[in-house]
């Protein structure tokens, strides 16, 4: 099993695109490894406890059919939705925000009043990893409408 760190896989990493047969490229696993290193595994000892990974690379069909935008992060092996068993939807987005420096955190679909609902999204861009960003930009709650649409209000709401 291929590893990406210390204790995060390749294959948990691209579980949502293995019925495409489409694999990330050098630079998208780079990307990947770098999600791992500087933003999921400090996570994951903080909490001592082994983030789950719902979805990190997406190929392009991967991607699609989740009906996520073409330019997610997901796209670039820059993004990972993440689940702790046993620490809030919304402590584990708190914590992120005021602990690592990454460029886009995400408490979404959380249902206020339902501590597990919802999940987090982080993601590490190369503009990080350059130096040209040393923290998070963009932390948003992310609601998806009765539309199915996802809607984006600054702030963690919780
Ligand atoms: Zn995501």
């Amino acid at each position: 099993m291929t590893s990406l760190s210390e204790n995060f896989t390749f294959a948990e990493h691209t579980r949502t695109s293995q019925r495409y047969p489409e694999v990330p490229k050098p630079a998208e696993i780079a990307a990947l490894t770098a999600l791992c290193v500087n933003v999921l595994e400090p996570i994951r000892a903080h909490f001592h406890n082994p983030a789950r990974i719902n979805s990190g690379y997406r190929s392009h069909k991967a991607n699609a059919a989740v009906g996520s935008s073409p330019r997610s992060q997901h796209r670039k092996g820059e993004a990972s939705d993440i689940e702790i068993d046993g620490v809030s939807t919304a402590e584990r987005a708190i914590w992120v925000r005021a602990n690592l420096a990454l460029d886009r955190a995400v408490l979404a679909n959380h249902k206020k009043g339902k501590s597990n609902s919802g999940w987090v999204h982080v993601a590490y861009s190369a503009a990080v990893r350059r130096g040209g960003s040393t923290g998070i930009n963009v932390v948003t709650t992310m609601t998806i409408g009765a539309n199915g649409k996802p809607s984006y209000t600054a702030g963690i709401h919780a």
